[in-house]
């Protein structure tokens, strides 16, 4: 098919929910990818921070294919060792005591929000604290604990029992936890929002408050998780320990997942019937997230994020059309001069280089394991269009 021909389908047959770049990828490899017309890309988007080991890595295609082969899914009513192995992987990387299996993070969280129901129910405390900015999904909870009115318009009534602080200010969030709250839910690095991240004093001050008034402190890591700042967990950055995370994104390295993890004093806090998937914990995605896992929970795997980050931040800082980056480890925000960040996104595109905006920043998200080859080929591209924009 031509590309033009995957278009019209697309316009005939698709909702149109997405603003689509002129690409269709048909084939990646690491942070490399090609187009149904043969045109190579350099990836800084891992398709939004999925692709953890990048495109199509050798391991974990055949770790995803042998279970494909063995057997690909069974019902939740029976065991399954990918599913039980990788909750405790997940759970002794997490420093969390149990996980519930999902599909997307949207799912996760509102796992996450239904335990923080459960937790405040005996004591009629039913309000979730979230933050200005923020985003934690489109489903109509979710869109409700996302603090941006933009999501909200066209789709009222939303669940009810949402309050939204701003991130940084301690005091207004100290003054919305009372005896209404039984949780909060924050990202350490809001993504969606503009790759805004919060300052640990921040973070280790509302963590301390949400023990002090018995609220869950809970971290929505779906965009942070799974090495993505440098971390296991971006929590494990800011010296926090959550009861409630969510993991989703990279955590399956491109197969769909969620994952809503708790700690001790949370252990079986949803009784049998009071949560389920079909598809949650499935073998293959299983098989998938355990590589992802056993590759990137590792001392120099994170060490080599950090430093590949902080390269990243060096190039564009060098260059004389970016105003700020901002972020954490691979999780990079860029605030140009001048110009708008989706016209360089398109043109990036235009000239072999998929990125990401946020808000008004052009976001990289590259998969983990890019290479410095693939790296400086990216860099030099964007640069060039940076230069021509100017
Ligand atoms: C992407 C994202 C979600 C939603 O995840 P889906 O898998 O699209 O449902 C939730 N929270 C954060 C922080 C995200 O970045």
């Amino acid at each position: 098919m031509t590309f033009q021909e995957i278009k019209d389908q697309e316009q005939a047959y698709i909702m149109h929910t997405y603003g689509r770049v002129d690409a269709a990828l048909v084939k990646g490899r690491n942070a490399r990818a090609w187009d149904a017309e043969g045109k190579e890309y350099i990836d800084f988007t891992s398709g939004i921070g999925v692709n953890s080991l990048g495109y199509s890595d050798p391991q974990w295609t055949a770790a995803v294919a042998a279970q494909a082969g063995e057997i690909q899914h069974l019902c939740n009513y029976y065991y399954s060792p990918q599913n039980t192995a990788l909750a405790e992987e997940l759970c002794k990387a997490a420093g969390m005591a149990q996980a519930f299996f999902c599909n997307s993070g949207a799912e996760a969280n509102e796992c996450a929000i239904k335990i923080a129901r459960k937790y405040g129910e005996k004591r009629g405390a039913d309000k979730i604290v979230t933050l200005n900015n923020s985003f934690h999904g489109r489903t109509l909870t979710t869109l409700a604990a996302t603090g941006q009115e933009a999501f909200h318009k066209d789709f009222l009534p939303l669940t009810e029992g949402f309050l939204y602080a701003e991130g940084g200010d301690l005091e207004a969030v100290a003054a919305l936890l009372d005896g209404s709250v039984c949780a909060v839910l924050i990202e350490t690095v809001q993504g969606e929002g503009g790759v805004v991240p919060m300052d640990e004093g921040f973070v280790q001050g509302f963590s301390r408050l949400c023990r002090e008034r018995d609220v869950l402190f809970m971290v929505d890591e779906v965009q942070t998780g799974v090495g993505r700042t440098g971390h296991f967990y971006s929590y494990q950055g800011y010296g926090v320990q959550p009861d409630v995370a969510t993991s989703a994104k990279g955590l399956a390295g491109g197969l769909p997942i969620g994952v809503c993890l708790v700690k001790e004093r949370l252990r079986n806090i949803l009784k049998p019937g009071q949560q389920g998937s079909t598809f949650g914990g499935n073998p293959v995605v299983c098989a998938g997230a355990r590589e992802v896992v056993r590759r990137v929970n590792d001392p120099a795997f994170l060490g080599a994020v950090e430093e590949k980050g902080a390269y990243f931040r060096e190039k564009l800082l060098a260059m004389p059309q970016v105003d700020f980056v901002r972020g954490r480890g691979l999780m990079l925000g860029i605030k140009l001069k001048s110009g708008d960040a989706h016209d360089v996104l398109t043109k990036c595109a235009e000239a072999g280089l998929l990125v990401l905006t946020a808000k008004e920043l052009v976001r990289f998200l590259p998969p983990l394991t890019i290479t410095q080859e693939e790296m400086d080929e990216g860099l030099e591209k964007f640069a060039k269009v940076l230069r021509e924009v100017d």
